[in-house]
């Protein structure tokens, strides 16, 4: 005979339960070890009084902001942001309810929450951060650094250029026209009937939502021309257009750039609009700095971040880099070794004792100039080389399609060298090969296991804010499995 647990009605013993009993009810079947519980605790630590004080002492008592943060906290941790899903949690599900302290609220207040305090959210980060370091949970030194792209709330249909906005503008501007021709005509038949006419009505309605998309095209158009801009999304201005990984898609997103501890805990995530990594290391790696209040002695990143000025800059802070250019790959399968790449610079091999490259056949490319001026495009910051014996050699089409070769060695060539050769050895092979089982899977986990692929909300301060809570997210989770493991 099958044997069941013991079935209960249920609702007519919650029937007689108070809020308070209630509550114990729910706390009592919650598990000591589980997120929610470390999620309250940790909320519980928080400064919120920032929050507290936007609220003014007349009028309805509101909800607490630290229960709403830990509502927000924990939905973000396990995946769910949306404000209508949140209320109905807060109704249904007895972690929210222990959460919440059994009060519901509605999704606009949840959403108005949220908006309202994203500023908030860089704080509660770093605080949380710090929480890490206090219970010696993680220890900065070692940073990795990645960024993902990640979907911005606008469709790709509402990014244009200049010529693209114009047209749509003369669109607009002639149905606005021809509405308004619509709109006397039916004014006239209105004075004859002496009644109003229903599709009236509707032709306002069409009237100003048609007004309502020209002051924006026309916003667009001025913010394209102070800004300099090639290309604008209509519905979020600061989504830039940007290739999202393994996709082939170019869609309006940002850069979601993050430091990782060894650990694996994040210690600075920043939205950015520039779709290239190589700008954000040195930014990512201050906020690291900033966020930890101390400094960091090694980072690993991808050959996205792998340029001349980035491997000055590790130089100059006299942090040990592991960051492959983006021919390091080339590099290390000896791609240049083969007899296409014969004339590859890489090739050509310098005398210290003469000042000069030897070239693959022996010849002198000798010092001409140095460039080091900067124009709007583009940084000339290297020495030019010229092969001195190139007009009697016969591998000269081989070679240059100039009279004479030409060599443009960046002053940093050095750094690239040694960075080249830091990464071949066994121990920087080991080093680099970490990045993969460090950072990669939390973007695994943000993007694919909890569906964070695109921003919910628009305008680059907003998206930062909802990065962080993202983040928090991610850390909370760490925290309670390190702490699992410590105990
Ligand atoms: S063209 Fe000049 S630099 Fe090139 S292989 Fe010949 S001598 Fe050397």
């Amino acid at each position: 005979m099958s044997k069941f647990k013991a079935l209960y009605e249920f609702q007519k013993p919650l029937q007689c339960l108070t809020p308070e009993s209630f509550l114990d009810y729910v706390n009592g079947v919650i598990p000591q070890d589980h997120l929610c519980r470390l999620v309250k605790e940790i909320v519980w630590r928080l400064d919120t009084v920032s929050i507290e004080e936007k609220y003014s002492f007349l009028g309805q008592r509101t909800y607490h902001p630290k229960l709403l943060l830990s509502m927000l906290f924990y939905g973000y941790a396990t995946g769910t942001r949306s404000s209508r899903k949140l209320e109905e949690k807060c109704l249904c599900d007895h972690i929210y309810i222990f959460l919440m302290g059994n009060y519901g609220p509605d999704h606009r207040t949840i959403s108005d929450f949220r908006k309202n305090n994203l500023q908030e959210m860089e704080k509660y980060f770093v605080e949380i951060v710090r929480i890490f370091q206090e219970l010696g949970f993680t220890n900065v030194g070692k940073i990795y650094i990645d960024g993902t792209k990640i979907k911005g709330n606008a469709s790709a249909k509402r990014t244009k250029d200049r010529e693209g906005f114009s047209a749509w503008l003369t669109k607009i501007e002639e149905e606005i026209s021809e509405l308004l021709k619509e709109a006397e005509a039916i004014d006239e038949k209105e004075e004859k009937r002496c009644k109003s006419v229903e599709s009236d009505e509707q032709l306002m309605k069409k009237l100003s939502k048609r007004t309502y998309l020209k002051s924006k095209i026309e916003a667009a158009l001025e913010v394209m021309e102070e800004e300099n801009l090639s290309k604008l999304n209509l519905t979020d201005n600061d989504a830039h257009h940007m290739k999202a990984g393994g996709s082939k898609d170019i869609r309006p997103g940002y850069n979601g750039q993050t430091s990782v501890s060894k650990d694996g805990v994040i210690l600075a995530a920043e939205a950015s609009m520039d779709p290239n990594d190589c700008n954000q290391l040195e930014p990512i790696i201050e906020k690291s700095n900033s966020n930890t209040q101390q400094s960091v002695e090694e980072v690993i990143a991808d050959s996205g971040y792998g340029n001349y000025a980035n491997y000055e800059y590790l130089e100059a802070k006299e942090i040990e880099g592991h960051v492959p250019d983006r021919y390091f790959h080339q590099y290390k399968t000896g791609e240049y070794e083969k007899e296409k790449n014969r004339y590859h610079y890489t090739n050509f091999k310098y005398d210290a004792s003469i000042a000069c490259y030897i070239c693959p056949e022996g010849k002198r490319v000798e010092y001409w100039k140095t460039r080091k001026n900067k124009s709007k495009t583009r940084q000339w910051n290297h020495k030019v080389y010229k092969g001195s014996e190139c007009a009697s050699c016969d591998k000269r089409l081989l070679c240059t399609k100039s009279k004479e070769r030409e060599l443009l060695i960046d002053l940093r060539e050095p750094l690239l060298q040694k960075m080249r050769k830091k990464l071949m050895t066994e121990k920087g092979k080991a080093e680099y090969f970490k990045r993969q089982y460090t950072i990669e899977p939390i973007f695994g986990h943000l993007k694919f296991n909890i569906g964070y692929r695109s921003f919910l909300l628009r305008g680059k301060e907003k998206v930062n804010g909802e990065f962080k809570l993202m983040s928090i997210g991610w850390n909370l989770k760490k925290l309670l499995q390190m702490k699992a493991k410590a105990a």
